[in-house]
């Protein structure tokens, strides 16, 4: 890795200390890091370094992966750690800000690459991003990159203007938009695995029947209701991580593709999938709002008496849609995607499930258990399973799923974030969100905002802790389909005479 001058916007709040401070951790145990690599914290707070230090050492114990106890190794760590007090809207502190750094560069004798990090919220990025242009902090003669954190717009104007104004200080190339859930291992599997040959013969409408992509959690709105009650689950999900994981499943990628061609085809994705107009919102997506039930026994309160939440709020918390992508390979084939919160179940998983084309076949389909399947966990737990229908020889006539399943131990998988600094500092942008993402995915939504707004979908309540109003079973039932895994997948998975097949890493 360059040599690196890292300068984190936000280096007091809570996305520093439990998620970028252990990324970073982890990638220096692996030996990831370049040996001149600097941290700059920022943040209005009085600290020292020491103090500031003090506090990454906390985070790193509190939340790496792995268990942070060598001394030795942390205090090599935080040796990179500097901490300056920096208030977004001075623009001295940015001209400090450039001394330092280019101090601090001197000293180590490295060249001038900065990444600017903003962990902060998304009022502040424009701001940001010209203090940084205005200062000369983003004119030295090495590389500058922004990473930049969601929200990105809060529509498709919103977005438009700050990617404007963004783009005044940056170029697209320059710019790392984090969307975490491209930085989820399984989800960086999907692209290699669309290039396997034996997927790649059965991606198309001829095999697929329909596909599930779920994202759903047990919390509630907890600390957060002064921002989800303007955002609901259609921008604070949909918009970004549901429709990011649409297009790297749907995106054909050939052999050895480059983060250009991948990008390319995700934007061939969504530029091809059909448009909903304001007034068939209502067909395709179901709104939805927890009311008062129970999450695993215990008993929780419904949204609208969430404390910080008005009584009268329509906010959506769940939502549910059915998406058509018009091209050769997918048409007739409905994506169904689904996320909400107070769930029964904390599960993101995208099943794809196989037309039924042999006479065996067909009578597992005719008792409506055992299609083939094949599922992809993404979070908690990360793992591939294929369901195969096969003819039980105990059994005539008969039919015996086999089940391969495929599980990372948790041990080895990284965390997003470590996945995605380590992209960002390398300067690869495969697995961010191009502008022109963005971009087609806020266009795609903005007829549900528009719909919700103007009240013309109706909000279906729901109890917390079950899978979501009934109207999203019956979206999947007028197709003939149903969710799969609204129960537990071992109940679910037909168990009949069940034969396992563990692939292991190793094998
Ligand atoms: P947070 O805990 O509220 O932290 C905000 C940070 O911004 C603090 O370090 C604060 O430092 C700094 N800040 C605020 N006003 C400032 C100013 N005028 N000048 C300088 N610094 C200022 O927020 P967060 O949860 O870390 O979230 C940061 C960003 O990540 C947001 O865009 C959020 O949407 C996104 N995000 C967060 C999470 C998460 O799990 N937390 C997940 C996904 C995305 P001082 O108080 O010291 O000034």
């Amino acid at each position: 890795m360059e040599p690196t001058t890292f300068v984190l916007f936000g280096a007091t709040g809570d996305l520093a200390k439990r998620k970028i401070y252990p990324a970073l951790y982890n990638l220096f145990v692996d030996q990831e890091l370049s040996p001149s690599f600097e941290v700059i914290g920022l943040g209005r707070s009085e600290l020292t370094d020491d103090t500031f230090r003090a506090r990454v050492e906390h985070s790193i114990r509190s939340f790496s992966r792995r268990e942070a106890n060598n001394s030795a190794l942390i205090h090599d760590f935080l040796h990179a750690f500097r901490y300056r007090v920096l208030d977004i809207g001075r623009k001295e502190d940015y001209m400090k800000l450039l001394r330092l750094i280019e101090q601090r560069e001197e000293e180590l004798r490295i060249s001038p690459n900065r990444l600017f990090y903003l962990s902060v919220g998304p009022e502040f990025f424009e701001r940001i991003a010209a203090g940084i242009q205005e200062s000369g902090l983003g004119s030295a003669n090495g590389w500058k990159r922004l990473v930049i954190e969601k929200p990105f717009g809060h529509d498709l104007q919103s977005a438009r203007d700050l990617n404007q104004k963004l783009s005044q200080a940056f170029e697209e190339h320059e710019i790392f938009r984090i969307d975490h859930y491209l930085g989820k291992p399984m989800v960086q599997k999907l692209e290699i695995l669309q290039q396997n040959s034996v997927l790649k013969a059965l991606w198309d409408n001829h095999y697929i029947a329909n596909v599930q992509i779920t994202a759903i959690e047990t919390v509630g709105v907890e600390e957060r209701a002064g921002y989800y009650d303007h955002v609901g689950a259609v921008r604070d999900m949909f918009q970004n991580h549901m429709l990011q994981l649409l297009m790297m499943l749907a995106s054909h990628l050939p052999n050895n593709s480059d983060s250009e061609m991948v990008r390319f085809k995700k934007k061939k994705v969504m530029e091809a999938l059909e448009p909903l107009q304001k007034q068939d919102v209502s067909a395709n997506v179901i709104r939805g709002q927890y009311k008062a039930g129970a999450v695993q026994g215990k008993p929780v309160i419904g949204y609208t008496s969430e404390p910080g939440i008005a009584a009268t709020s329509m906010n959506d918390t769940f939502i549910a849609a059915k998406l058509q992508i018009d091209d050769f390979f997918w048409r007739g084939v409905p994506f169904y995607i689904r996320t909400g919160k107070r769930m029964k179940d904390k599960s993101t998983r995208i099943v794809i499930e196989f037309k039924e084309l042999s006479k065996m076949s067909s009578q597992a389909n005719a008792d409506g258990k055992s299609p083939n399947l094949l599922v992809f966990e993404i979070s908690p737990n990360e793992g591939i399973t294929l369901q195969l229908n096969t003819m039980d020889p105990q059994h005539k006539g008969g039919v015996k799923p086999i089940h391969m399943d495929f599980h990372e131990s948790r041990d080895n998988v990284h965390e997003a974030y470590e996945n995605l600094i380590y992209d960002a500092l390398h300067g690869d942008p495969t697995f961010f969100a191009h502008w022109d993402e963005v971009e087609l995915s806020w266009k795609w939504v903005q007829p549900i905002l528009e719909a919700f707004e103007k009240n013309l979908v109706p909000l279906h309540p729901y109890a917390a802790g079950t899978y979501g109003p009934a109207e999203s079973d019956a979206l999947l039932a007028e197709d003939g389909y149903h969710w799969w895994f609204d129960a537990k997948p071992e109940q679910e998975f037909e168990t009949k005479g069940r034969e396992q097949y563990a692939f292991h890493k190793d094998h």
